[in-house]
């Protein structure tokens, strides 16, 4: 219902359609029906008539079979609507005299006024001016002495356009004047600026252009006023999912260096890991798991700064950027550590690629960065192949890793593989 108070009525009907989801699984057919009638109404705002009409008769079906007579009115009371807006008048008045049968038996002044307002409207249409004055007559009587202000305007104003169209000009002009002092009362700016709509063409009729002049200038003042709320709030309903949009974004990524964080790389890592153990991807593709550690970084940090030492995980983590394809996924990992996820690669394909990648970030000029820096990484290699699940493959990398550390630092390390198979990469 706020989606549709702000004319977002995309949202609006989703959430009404999972609203109907739920009454059919709780097998509540009252609520079926109205929240039938209710997605009509959202359909009929959004300008589509025809599809409003499906889902009012759809809840009509159900009101009837319940014997909900009050469900039953108010729905006949918007096919009518429609159905006159769609320019099916016989129809269109059919169902409404129903629903103001309906509404007088049931004793409902406010459905009464509504529905012999809205009948009044197609009779208009039919060139039956005399009833639709009597109706709107009538509306308007029982909407005053009911204190419905929203039906009274209505009548107010229809009964001005109906006296118009007959010609009685001082009749109509004394509507519509009653109809914007009922606009007035109700504060509401929307009603005030239809009544001055319907003001200014009896004031042409009249021939008293300078009445109509001005009440047209109050008419655009309004809707002026209107439009301008409807952007801002169009625009605050923007910055919202903007906002919303970033916090997404910043719960994903590692805020120094803007890679993936070690929670996107978990979520990736699980998507890959059933991709591949599925058969989704393609037979015989592997799956690999570079994990990376920048060497002695510890003494960046001492001989520099702390400063530097976040400098240059941001250089390395430009590097790992610029080095990756598409397909792979780079995260940090931890604090000097990095994880490289490379689908459609066996761990022989995974050694290839990392030594490249080991000897492009040694023979980096990182001396531009501080002189007589030096950055080495190494790099621990592992496949999915012989690993239990996510855990292993993660543990198997790790266990790669260390042994670089200890066989010197500056190297790829990978589980001994079969020999004479030949490394798998596409690149
Ligand atoms: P090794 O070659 O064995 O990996 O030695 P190392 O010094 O790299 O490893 P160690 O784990 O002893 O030290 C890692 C250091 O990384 C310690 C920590 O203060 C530093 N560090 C972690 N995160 C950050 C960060 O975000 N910025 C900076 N400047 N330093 C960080
Ligand atoms: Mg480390
Ligand atoms: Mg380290």
């Amino acid at each position: 219902n706020v989606h549709v108070e702000i004319g977002e009525y995309a949202p609006a009907l989703a959430e009404f359609l999972h609203a109907l989801a739920a009454d059919e699984a709780a097998g509540d057919e009252a609520s079926r029906a109205a929240t039938l009638r209710t997605i009509g109404v959202v359909y009929s705002k959004a300008g589509d008539p025809e599809q409003g009409l499906q889902f009012y008769s759809d809840s009509l079906a159900l009101t009837r079979k319940l014997a909900d007579a009050p469900g039953s009115a108010r729905t006949l009371n918007n096919i009518g609507i429609n159905l006159k807006n769609l320019g099916r008048l016989d129809e269109s008045e059919a169902a409404l005299r129903e629903s103001l049968a309906l509404f007088r038996q049931l004793d409902s002044p406010a459905g009464l006024a509504g529905a012999a307002s809205n009948l009044a409207l197609t009779l208009h249409k039919r060139g039956d001016l005399a009833a639709a004055e009597a109706l709107q007559r009538e509306s308007i009587d029982v909407a005053q002495r009911a204190g419905y202000e929203l039906a009274l305007v209505n009548a107010q104003r229809g009964l001005s356009e109906a006296l118009l169209a007959a010609g009685r000009l001082d009749d109509a002009h004394a509507a519509a004047r009653a109809a914007l002092a009922t606009a007035e009362a109700m504060g509401s700016r929307p009603e005030q600026a239809r009544c001055l709509r319907a003001l200014v063409d009896v004031c042409k009729a009249r021939g008293d252009a300078a009445a109509a002049l001005a009440h047209f200038e109050s008419f655009h003042a309004i809707e002026r006023a209107l439009f301008t709320e409807e952007s801002d709030r169009k625009l605050r309903a923007l910055q919202v999912s903007y906002q919303v949009a970033q916090l997404a974004r910043q719960s994903a990524e590692d805020p120094l260096t803007g890679l993936a964080n070690r929670r996107s790389l978990d979520a990736r890592l699980a998507a890959e890991w059933a991709a591949v153990r599925s058969g989704g991807s393609a037979h015989g593709r592997r799956l690999s798991l570079a994990l990376i550690d920048v060497d002695e970084f510890k003494q960046v940090n001492d001989r520099w700064s702390h400063a530097m030492g976040d400098a240059v995980l941001r250089a390395v983590a430009r590097r790992l950027r610029e080095f990756c394809r598409e397909s792979d996924f780079v995260a940090r990992y931890g604090g000097e550590e990095f994880a490289l996820l490379l689908p459609a690669t066996d761990v022989d394909g995974a050694q290839v690629l990392c030594e490249k990648l080991r000897a492009t970030l040694a023979a980096h000029d990182w001396n531009a960065l501080a002189p007589g820096l030096r950055v080495t990484v190494s790099i621990g290699v592992a496949d999915d192949a012989g690993a239990a699940d996510v855990e292993a493959l993660l543990a198997a990398a790790d266990a790669q890793l260390y042994a670089a550390k200890r066989g010197g630092r500056n190297q790829v390390r990978a589980p001994l593989q079969a020999a004479g198979k030949k490394p798998s990469t596409d690149r």
